[in-house]
């Protein structure tokens, strides 16, 4: 309701380093909607991973974050959550179009992501569609108009700009790009480009990769925004 979300983005002034560091232990103590918390709780998530506490404080913020932290860190919940509270916020509807567009390098790793979105954000209200090819353009395309949060590889979203003219990302709040690195080793940095390139400028980016390479620091160069950088070490 607009009631809670008024009451959650008063919360906003306390994502402060603090915060993070001595109050904040489980999800429930951070300003979240109760759909992502209930959510959240039902898949059994109960203490943000690190990159998880600095990515929502950070990305609820509105800061463009380019991020590292290594397999298995939880980066799919630090980019998930901050996606679904952004749209929640908005009070983005169906009616509303794309709001959300994440990126992966393989078609596994974006099943993957879905399977998590649809886990932790089943309470929303938003659509959600997954676009890597391997089924007819023709059948996707149905599914693709007016989608709130698109999940998809980077050859098949460029096909359905360039092909498709009932898609749009005009209204796109936020862009997810997710293992940047293998995304570029598979050589898709011209098509990367041409999506950027293709997105509002006005937008919320988060960057993740595993190295910084002089590629990814060139992609991050074009598509983020006075970037906050988020680094996390391994425990012993
Ligand atoms: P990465 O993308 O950094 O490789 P994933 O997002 O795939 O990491 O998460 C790795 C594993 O950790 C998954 O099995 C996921 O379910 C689990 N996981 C992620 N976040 C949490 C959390 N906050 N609490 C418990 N398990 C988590
Ligand atoms: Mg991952």
């Amino acid at each position: 309701s607009h009631v809670e979300i008024q009451e959650v983005v008063s919360r906003y002034g306390e994502l402060t380093e603090e915060a993070k560091t001595t109050q904040w232990k489980v999800f429930s103590d951070y300003p979240l909607s109760r759909k992502t918390l209930d959510g959240l709780e039902k898949a059994g998530y109960k203490e943000p991973t690190d990159i998880q506490r600095d990515c929502i404080t950070l990305a609820l913020r509105g800061l463009d974050i380019l991020g590292a932290a290594k397999t298995g860190s939880g980066k799919t919940l630090a980019f998930l959550i901050p996606v679904l509270e952004c749209l929640w916020r908005s009070r983005w509807s169906k009616m509303d179009g794309l709001g959300a567009l994440i990126l992966s390098p393989t078609r596994e790793l974006a099943y993957q992501t879905f399977q998590v979105l649809k886990k932790i954000g089943f309470n929303h209200d938003f659509s959600a569609a997954l676009l890597i090819g391997g089924t007819d353009l023709a059948f996707e395309r149905n599914r693709v108009a007016g989608t709130n949060i698109i999940i998809c590889t980077p050859g098949r979203l460029l096909q359905h700009m360039d092909e498709n003219p009932s898609f749009t990302c005009d209204s796109l709040n936020i862009l997810v790009l997710d293992e940047a690195d293998r995304i570029l080793d598979m050589g898709f940095q011209q098509q990367l480009n041409a999506i950027v390139d293709n997105l509002p400028v006005k937008r919320q980016t988060m960057l993740f990769s595993a190295t910084q390479t002089k590629s990814v620091r060139d992609l991050a160069r074009l598509s983020l925004k006075d970037p906050v950088y988020v680094s996390v070490h391994e425990h012993a």
